[in-house]
């Protein structure tokens, strides 16, 4: 088939800007428009602008056809707008019809072209550590997935795309009569215009079947809870053949019986007797490497902090470590032995008397 040059039917030249491929596809779509021009060659003509401003608007496929022409493009899969209604038309370029004909988002929508997937969302909860170091794990989703016998047109194999007796491919059907018409969506064809010949058996003409996917989860180390990764397009797949939605794995962090974070830092906290307070001791505690060495220092005050450098959280971005904290609580007894008491009252009486003869010496000195 001789197929015209693409420049040729948008009316530029080839060093044409995207602007002014945009605005000459844009006059042509205006004067063609099945909605403005009801003719067959005016639909024609239409498809024929709509497939050049595919390609030529699209760095990618313009750089391919001015190596390599039509064959070039053909040779990537590409087949033009040919066998395709013009609602698919519509959904590809709805932002310039958008501002051109003053449709609505949702009125685009249901005039049909294959419509996205929908966004699935996967909950997993992780333990405290995976958190901090990171995870893969292969997750088992049930979702709908591309039909295998019709690899997701909706068309039985060998059956043939039709346009829809019931609308004449317009999506849209008229009610009422004279100067009350009403518009709606053909329910043959629901606004697709055009439809199978015979629909694929297995999944009813959709295009789509229920399925089980396994999916490589990657949680970087340093995953806080209530983050989520985004996977672009790996989401339900459209009916017939339309783009996938983007697949959203939420992640919640299961807490640790000691341990908690505060971004990039471990807190925990020990127990520690006034005697290890005043004296300082050497304890361990569970930290995420496991078992760490924590020296309390003589004269520890209660709540005092001892830092742990490096052994808290792996940055999410970059490199390095936070800290991890160690809270020291001193914990005061609440009952005593008589023996306890005297030994406490007689420290106490040793400290008072010192501390009294350091502050008869200041006083005497300073006064
Ligand atoms: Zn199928
Ligand atoms: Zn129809």
């Amino acid at each position: 088939m001789n197929r015209r040059d693409y420049y040729e039917i948008l009316g530029v030249g080839r060093n044409a800007s995207d602007k002014d491929i945009k605005s000459s596809y844009r006059r042509l779509a205006m004067e063609f428009h099945p909605d403005r021009n009801p003719s067959p060659e005016a639909e024609e003509k239409f498809k024929e602008a709509s497939e050049a401003y595919e390609v030529l608007s699209d760095a990618n496929k313009r750089a391919i056809y001015d190596r390599a022409g039509h064959d070039g493009l053909r040779n990537t899969g590409f087949s033009g707008f040919s066998g395709v209604g013009v609602d698919d038309i519509f959904s590809s370029f709805g932002d310039i019809f958008g501002d051109l004909f003053g449709f609505s988002g949702a009125g685009r929508t249901r005039r049909g072209g294959p419509a996205r997937g929908s966004d699935l969302r996967y909950d997993m909860t992780i333990d405290f550590k995976a958190a901090v170091f990171g995870l893969e794990k292969d997750v088992e989703l049930d979702q709908l997935l591309r039909c295998e016998d019709c690899h997701g047109s909706g068309a039985e194999p060998g059956s043939q795309v039709v346009r829809c007796a019931t609308c004449q491919g317009r999506g849209q059907v008229m009610h009422g009569s004279g100067l009350f018409l009403i518009s709606t969506t053909c329910p043959e064809c629901q606004g697709q215009g055009m439809r199978q010949s015979s629909p694929c058996k297995h999944c009813r003409g959709d295009g789509r079947a229920v399925g089980k996917r396994s999916v490589s989860v990657k949680i970087p180390a340093g995953f806080e809870d209530g983050m989520s990764l985004r996977y672009a397009g790996q989401g339900e797949p459209g009916p017939r053949g339309g783009p996938p939605g983007d697949l959203y794995i939420a992640v919640r962090i299961r807490p640790h019986k000691t341990l908690k974070r505060e971004g990039e830092h471990l807190i925990t906290e020990v127990k520690i007797d006034m005697v290890q307070a005043a004296l300082g001791d050497t304890l361990t505690v569970e930290g995420v490497d496991g078992d760490e060495e924590v020296k309390i220092p003589a004269g520890c005050q209660p709540n005092e902090v001892v830092i742990l450098r490096k052994k808290g959280v792996p940055h999410l971005r970059g490199s390095g470590r936070g800290d991890l904290h160690v809270i020291c609580r001193v914990e005061i007894p609440k009952s005593l032995s008589s023996t306890q008491k005297d030994l406490l009252l007689e420290f106490a009486g040793r400290s008072n008397s010192d501390a009294k003869k350091k502050k008869k010496k200041r006083h005497g000195l300073f006064s």
